[in-house]
């Protein structure tokens, strides 16, 4: 829609005029205060206006605000050498983004360059970003009619996620190591993306059986494809860990960041893999961003990788995340319009159905939830069809995590 002459992707009305955020609130015009369970979805994950954050930023205007293609400047320079440190070992290598979408698309072109193989996987109905590439991979035909034609090569496979099926996690995993050990075994796939067992992008909130990612590695070394994980929604402590990697111990080739890294003051990205991969495609791949790493979005990032680390802010995201799970499946396992509670860490999602046996989508019923959560003050997220994302920023309090989902739950329970 558009909106104060402005294009937005969304036609539905949670949009409405921002007058300020702090910490976990955000305040209309009509200085109608709300508690926010979205962090701009998985980006103030420190919350909004964060003072130390943006008092490094502040800092760093005093000492250079500048950067061009042509300079290498130091909170560059720091900023690599931090983000490297917190990855593991042999993800040494920086490509420059302004974002999530540049950020995949630079991890696509380089894995066709390093391969020499021109085949992509990705998973239907999962949200990568809005290049041609990124929606290529994400998005089905049926999305893209207007756009078309997309980007040639690319294979779509349903992700294996444990919600709407009569299938136990084991054997879900089970077919799917068959279905990608037959894709893979042609020896001809450049590469898949994925996010790491829990899709964030797309507001379904799908959680893949555990061990997800573990197959996904071992296949894709032993046919030659490269591993891209997308951190962009998972990553900065969302899911328990600092990045969701760490909870199945997998090192992919190509990792993406953004959102989380920059808390939302800036529009930084980046795509970091091994020297040995960056070395052998740079030539090849024009990674170049004008407004990668401007100095002021490095600034928030270094600082926030400092607070991530000093705070451990993945260990009480940990803790939270497991509280709000048990509070909201006491409370609403026995409703018949939930028809389940899932998630990971800090993400987490409630599908809203019309019976718990047909577990069909109950779009009416959502839009009722959001609108009077949000009359009695919480914004939230959804997919616009059936399920709320529920990923409130990490910094919140117990006072206001309670609130939020006391609210929540009388909206869900009364309606
Ligand atoms: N990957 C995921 C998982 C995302 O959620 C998003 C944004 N919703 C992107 C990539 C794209 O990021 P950006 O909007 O910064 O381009």
């Amino acid at each position: 829609m558009i909106k104060n002459n402005i294009i937005y992707s969304s036609g539905t009305d949670w949009l409405f005029n921002l007058k300020k955020a702090e910490g976990c609130y955000l305040w209309d015009t009509g200085d109608n205060k709300l508690l926010d369970f979205t962090s701009g979805w998985n980006v103030a994950n420190l919350g909004w206006n964060n003072q130390e954050i943006l008092h490094a930023v502040v800092d760093q205007t005093r000492k250079n605000a500048n950067s061009s293609l042509d300079t290498s400047e130091q909170v560059q320079i720091a900023l690599a050498k931090r983000l490297i440190s917190y990855l593991p070992k042999g993800l040494d290598t920086v490509g420059k983004a302004t974002g999530g979408s540049d950020a995949n698309e630079e991890a696509l072109k380089t894995a066709r360059a390093y391969t020499k193989r021109t085949k992509l996987i990705g998973f239907r109905e999962t949200y990568h970003g809005q290049t041609f590439a990124d929606m290529t991979v994400g998005y089905g035909p049926e999305y893209t009619k207007a756009i078309a034609p997309m980007l040639p090569d690319v294979i779509q496979l349903n992700f294996p996620q444990t919600y709407r099926t009569d299938k136990s996690g084991g054997d879900i995993l089970e077919e799917f190591e068959k279905e990608l050990e037959r894709v893979l075994s042609k020896e001809d796939v450049a590469a898949i993306i994925t996010e790491a067992g829990i899709l964030t992008g797309w507001g379904s909130t799908y959680v893949a059986p555990k061990g997800y990612l573990t197959v996904v590695r071992k296949l894709t070394k032993k046919y030659g494809t490269l591993l891209i994980l997308d951190e962009v929604g998972t990553g900065f402590s969302r899911c328990g860990k600092l990045f969701a990697m760490e909870i199945e111990n997998v090192t992919p080739d190509i990792v993406t960041i953004a959102k989380g890294f920059s808390n939302g003051v800036a529009a930084i990205g980046a795509m970091v893999t091994t020297n040995e991969i960056a070395e052998k495609t740079w030539q090849d791949t024009n990674l170049t961003a004008t407004f990668g790493w401007v100095p002021l979005g490095c600034a928030a990032a270094l600082k926030i990788m400092e607070i991530h680390n000093r705070d451990k802010v993945w260990e009480k995201s940990a803790k939270d995340g497991k509280y709000m799970m048990k509070i909201l499946r006491e409370e609403l396992s026995n409703n018949p319009y939930v028809g389940d509670v899932r998630g990971v860490g800090m993400e987490l999602g409630i599908d809203l159905v019309k019976d718990k046996n047909s577990k069909e989508k109950n779009t009416d019923f959502l839009k009722h939830v959001l609108e009077k959560t949000r009359k009695n003050g919480l914004f939230l997220n959804s997919d616009g069809e059936s399920n709320i994302q529920l990923m409130p920023p990490l910094i919140i309090n117990r006072q206001d995590l309670n609130r939020g989902l006391e609210i929540l739950v009388d909206v869900i329970q009364k309606s």
